[in-house]
């Protein structure tokens, strides 16, 4: 951003979609901040300004525990990211019940969206377009961008990103 401060990015997605392996592919220290709430958080450099991005460590299931502690996070946030386990069938419900309830947070309206379509690598992995559809992108009233990544090999991370600098700025 201009202002010279990191743009702030909170990290989400269900467990197991790979936020973490996302994270460690981010140039920069992947810090933990402790707490009863363990935190995950990187600050990222990018051709426009720095990122950080901040992330849960525990493992979500489908629900967002303690949102009073998330709401500080969405309250600073200039942007979010959702990882998505394209090929996780099973859980692609969830993860869109859980898109739709983060995206009516009030601290989080009108705020850019990254979708990361992550885990292409595999088989059966959901291709980007379908995702944007099964997870009505489209209707959605903010910047919003879908990439297919893979966070195993890094595949995708920095286009990501290179359109959130973009969106943030
Ligand atoms: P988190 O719970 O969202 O933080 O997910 P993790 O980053 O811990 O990843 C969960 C599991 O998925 C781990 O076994 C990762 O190695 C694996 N994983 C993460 N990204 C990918 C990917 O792009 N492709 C494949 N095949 N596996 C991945």
């Amino acid at each position: 951003s201009s202002s010279g401060r990191a743009s702030q990015v909170v990290v989400l997605g269900l467990d197991n979609a790979g936020k973490t392996t996302l994270l460690r592919h981010m140039k920069g220290d992947l810090k933990s901040i402790s707490g009863r709430n363990a935190m995950k958080s990187v600050e990222v450099q990018s051709p426009h300004g720095s990122m950080a991005l901040t992330m849960a460590s525990w493992d979500l299931g489908g629900r967002i525990p303690d949102r009073a502690l998330w709401r500080k996070y969405y309250k600073d946030a200039d942007a979010l990211i959702f990882v998505v386990d394209s090929a996780d069938r099973r859980r692609l419900e969830e993860s869109q019940n859980q898109l739709e309830d983060l995206l009516r947070e009030d601290d989080l309206v009108d705020k850019p969206l990254l979708v990361y379509a992550n885990k292409q690598d595999l088989p059966r992995a959901l291709p980007g377009p379908e995702l944007v559809e099964f997870l009505g992108l489209r209707t959605l009233k903010r910047q919003w961008h879908l990439q297919e990544s893979t966070s195993k090999t890094g595949a995708g991370i920095l286009e990501g990103l290179a359109w959130l600098s973009d969106a943030t700025s």
